[in-house]
């Protein structure tokens, strides 16, 4: 019998947890939380990323570790891979957690990205305004995550308002200025790799955020092949530079034609939720093939399929539970301003049927707003 550890007790590992029960899988997850979510379906280690005993225990009782968390200290990861095989790799979730560092690492394999600085200091701010430009994107370097840690500057005067809400963070975390790209779309490719280097990945899936947090996902993307292919070039460069083993996503800009990376989260992620139903594997089952060293499952999409998120709270789950192709992901959390609390998906084998059917879901939940841009998407021609 196998146990496989995650570190992080969220709903990705809750989805990971479920994903392996049909392989006889046994989990164990480590959260420093009194209830995070996955402890509903697997159980939990309560103990800090950063506690010794805790991490030890946890080492003592897995096969093989992976993470929920993208934030997990680059250092206690590291500790815990010389006890169990952890996947990914801690150093290329070193590379991932810091934008400077997975900035420089995409510019330096030849994939676009936007012009960015580091800043250290106040001083370095006006720098690196001066080299990067405006409009630009203040961010965090490390823990942002939903678009926090981040701010807009529309012209150089804004640099002080950008300093009085971020600075204080320059030391701890460090900070970066990004070129903001116009960009005309947002996709994103989720793949895995394999412990053989065996690389797969679903469709490009296309994604809209509302207030920097998801909203809704497309896939596949209304896109040609040959941005599915650039795209896909792209992911496993940045995979295979890194030795990655499991799932990942790339976020990438639509700009002009060009596809621009923006970030990469290196686990299984947020966009690729659409692959429970609307693949022939999903990005749950497939990240705990690669970790456990399986062959690999089919990544092709099955018709197209809408995600919506539900932010903050749930709304009733009747209107999509009707659907043929509705299902619903209710994470177990508590209502709270700006949290994922849930998904649903919706999948139809053509493109009609998946534009009327988020059509009548968005008007029974008053969720017009969220499903107009999809429907615009499957409905131009
Ligand atoms: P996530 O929850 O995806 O991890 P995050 O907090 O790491 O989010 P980003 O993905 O960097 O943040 O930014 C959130 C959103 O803000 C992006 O999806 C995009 O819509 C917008 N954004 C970020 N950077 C840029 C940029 N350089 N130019 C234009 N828009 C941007
Ligand atoms: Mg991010
Ligand atoms: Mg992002």
């Amino acid at each position: 019998m196998t146990t496989v550890g995650i570190l992080g007790g969220g709903q990705l590992a809750r989805m990971m947890a479920l994903a392996g029960a049909p392989l006889g899988l046994r989990f164990l997850v480590l959260d420093a939380a009194e209830d995070p979510c996955a402890a509903q379906c697997a159980p939990l280690l309560r103990a800090d990323y950063r506690d010794a005993g805790g991490l030890a225990e946890f080492a003592g009782r897995v096969d093989v570790a992976t993470f929920d968390f993208e934030n997990v200290p680059a250092d206690s990861a590291q500790w815990l891979a010389a006890k169990v095989p952890v996947f990914p790799d801690p150093r290329a979730l070193a590379v991932a957690q810091d934008r400077l560092a997975e900035k420089t690492l995409f510019r330096d394999l030849g994939i676009p990205v936007p012009d960015f600085a580091a800043v250290a200091d106040r001083a370095g701010l006006d720098a690196a305004i001066a080299a990067v430009g405006t409009p630009s994107i203040l961010k965090t370097r490390r823990l942002g995550y939903d678009g926090k840690g981040q701010f807009r500057l529309k012209s150089p005067a804004d640099a002080g308002a950008a300093w009085d809400a971020l600075g204080a963070q320059a030391a701890s975390v460090g900070l970066i200025l990004e070129a903001f790209v116009p960009f005309q779309r947002e996709v994103s490719v989720v793949a895995v790799r394999g412990r053989d280097g065996e690389l797969r990945a679903w469709p490009l899936t296309e994604n809209w955020h509302d207030h920097g947090i998801l909203a809704a996902s497309l896939a596949p993307a209304v896109v040609g092949a040959a941005l599915q292919e650039t795209a896909l070039a792209h992911a496993r460069r940045i995979a295979e530079a890194l030795d990655y083993v499991g799932v990942f996503a790339l976020e990438l800009f639509l700009c002009d034609g060009v596809l621009v990376a923006n970030e990469m989260a290196p686990r299984v992620h947020n966009s690729g939720h659409w692959t429970i139903e609307g693949a022939v594997t999903s990005q749950f089952h497939n990240h705990l093939r690669a970790v456990l060293g399986l062959p690999l499952g089919d990544t092709a999409a099955i018709g197209r399929s809408c995600m919506l998120n539900w932010i903050g709270e749930l709304p009733d789950a009747a209107p999509v539970l009707t659907e043929a192709g509705g299902y619903w992901h209710d994470y177990g959390k508590s209502a709270r301003e700006g949290r994922k609390v849930g998904h649903a998906t919706l999948r139809a084998d053509d493109d009609a049927s998946l534009a009327t059917m988020l059509e009548r879901v968005g008007r029974a939940l008053g969720r017009e707003a969220q499903v107009a841009p999809v429907i615009q998407r499957l409905t131009e021609v």
